[in-house]
This record gives C-alpha cells, sequence and structure tokens, in this order.
C-alpha cells in the first residue's frame, strides 16, 4: 500500500501536535514534530552563546547540531534528542518559547532543518506539524490542514499544558509570546508561515481533539484510497 504525507500547519498552540500525534499513531505513520527541531537548535544556540548576527558562528554550530527522535514507551510518543541527550522537557519551556522565532527566522537554520525533515519524510507514511510544511517542505503533500484558533483560547490550552509540566506561567505572558511568535513566523523573508493554496482551513477553536483528528483522518483516508486506486501495479 502506497502511503502519503499529512502536513498540519498553523499558528502555536491550536491542536496541531495533539492532533499529528494521533493521527499517525491511527495510521501506523510517523509522527514528526518539525516546531521541536527547531526548539531544540534554540537550546543548542541558547546554551553555547551563539550570537544570532554572528553567520559564522551559526554554521559552525549547525555542522555540530544532531537532531533525532526515539520512542518513549512510557509516554508512547517519540521524545527529542539533541546530540543523543533527551531535551524532550527542556525545549517545551517558556524561555525556549521565547526565543525560538528568532532563531527560525534564519535562513541557514531553516535550510538546514528543512533538509533533515524532506529526508525523515522522502519514504513519506509521515504526519508533520510545522509552519511551512504544504509550503516549503512537502509542497506535494497529498493532504494539507492549515489550524488557526482565537488566541484567547490558544494562551489557555498552552498555559493548561505548560500547568501539566509544572510550570506556572501568567496568562498575558503567554499571550504576549503568541502574539509575537505569530508576527515574527507570518513575517520572516524566509517560508513564513501561511496558508498553502490547496490546504485545507480547520479552526479549531470550539473543536475537540477527537473532532480534529476525525476531520484529518477523513481527509487522510480518502487520499489513501485515491493514491492505490491509482498507483501503477508494481513491476516484477
Ligand atoms: O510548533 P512549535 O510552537 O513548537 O514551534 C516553535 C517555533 O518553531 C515556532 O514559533 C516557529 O518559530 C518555529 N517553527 C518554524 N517552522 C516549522 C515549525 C516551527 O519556523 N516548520
Amino acid at each position: 500500500m502506497r502511503k502519503i504525507v499529512i502536513a498540519l500547519d498553523g499558528y502555536s498552540a491550536c491542536g496541531k501536535s495533539s492532533t499529528a500525534k494521533l493521527v499517525a499513531s491511527q495510521l501506523g505513520y510517523t509522527y514528526i514534530d518539525t516546531g521541536a527541531m527547531y526548539r531544540a537548535v534554540t537550546l543548542y544556540f541558547y546554551e553555547n552563546y551563539i550570537e544570532l548576527t554572528n553567520p559564522k558562528a551559526i554554521a559552525d554550530a549547525l555542522e555540530k547540531i544532531e537532531i533525532s527522535f526515539r520512542f518513549n514507551p512510557n509516554t508512547q510518543h517519540s521524545d527529542t534528542y539533541l546530540n543523543n541527550l533527551n531535551v524532550e522537557d527542556e525545549i517545551r519551556k517558556m524561555y525556549i518559547s521565547e526565543r525560538v522565532s528568532p532563531v527560525s527566522a534564519i535562513p541557514e537554520v531553516r535550510r538546514a532543518m528543512v533538509r533533515q525533515q524532506q529526508k525523515l519524510g522522502k519514504k513519506r507514511g509521515v504526519v508533520m506539524d510545522g509552519r511551512d510544511i504544504g509550503t516549503t517542505v512537502f509542497p506535494d503533500a497529498e493532504v494539507k490542514v492549515f489550524m488557526t484558533a482565537d488566541l484567547y483560547t490558544r494562551a489557555f490550552r498552552r498555559q493548561k499544558e505548560l500547568i501539566e509540566k509544572d510550570e506556572i506561567v501568567d496568562l498575558d505572558e503567554i499571550l504576549e509570546n503568541l502574539k509575537t511568535r505569530d508576527r515574527i513566523d507570518t513575517t520572516r523573508a524566509e517560508s513564513p508561515l501561511k496558508k498553502a493554496e490547496d490546504a485545507h482551513f480547520l479552526d479549531t477553536t470550539f473543536m475537540t481533539v477527537d473532532e480534529q483528528v476525525e476531520y484529518v483522518l477523513q481527509l487522510a483516508t480518502s487520499s489513501i484510497i485515491q493514491i492505490n486506486k491509482i498507483a501503477k501495479p508494481l513491476e516484477i
């Protein structure tokens, strides 16, 4: 059976990753959290005092960064590893959220991450969430969904996620962070966040995660049926 690429793009905290994880596990596909990759780069830059205005330091640092995902049997999901160290919890913290958008706007950083993401999805059978998957990483993705939600709803959802990880952050601080990231992510020169022309638009403000999963699964299922109907028989 031929496999497809499912691209879920959109704003922060509108349900992309929860949806993507569940869709991937239902289909037996691999979930790739591209935001985690930019967060891991940001952590490396932060810990190694890399100046964002120093192209040489950035290029050297990118050479030394290896990001991988490994299955965690306790959570039944993949954790993010930076140079063989599990950084899954660290990269979700607020100080990384506050620094990630300027890092991800750097063209060299984007090029390096996009290359890795295309490699990870080469065999298809992936659900990738991010900002530029349907426009830049996999413009030929069979299913593209562009997700958004009301700003306050997104902030409440993010606050709840942080509380579950024992990080108490003021709602105003989260709102400011989301607004700033939205602005930088949508206005950067290289592959800004925008809806691909052929993406389905999904406002999740009043939707449960199950409903979002159902929506994407329906699109995916009909695409998988379609692609396998028209696929040429394999040559022996
Ligand atoms: O998805 P998440 O909120 O974890 O992403 C963190 C940041 O990484 C985003 O605000 C954005 O700056 C960057 N990002 C990106 N391109 C992607 C995924 C994330 O620029 N494909």
